[in-house]
């Protein structure tokens, strides 16, 4: 509902009454004992309902990859463009000379 008027305190108050956040319940992962989402994967070890869903650590380990093929390609990207750079910046020192 959309407030138009001018409403008073104990109008506010009333629609603010409902305005509190609820601590987040948690659960405890029956496989690893970590704490987790009631009703979702546990995020420490992948496990769901005493069976494993995902293979976090495989994913990781992908992901790790992936980051670091991509750290390697930029390093190559900036080891090809610095040398250029200083050499056109000595050139135009040169120039200025
Ligand atoms: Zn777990």
């Amino acid at each position: 509902m959309v407030i138009r008027m001018r409403h008073t305190r104990g109008h506010s108050g009333n629609r603010r009454s409902h305005h509190a956040l609820k601590a987040v319940s948690l659960s405890t992962c029956s496989h690893c004992g970590a704490q987790h989402r009631p009703h979702h994967m546990c995020l420490e070890c992948g496990y769901y309902n005493g069976r494993q869903v995902m293979n976090l650590e495989e994913l990781k380990a992908k992901r790790d990859a992936r980051i670091k093929a991509k750290k390697e390609r930029i390093k190559l990207d900036l080891g090809d463009t610095a040398p250029v750079t200083g050499e056109e910046t000595a050139e135009k020192i040169e120039e200025k000379k």
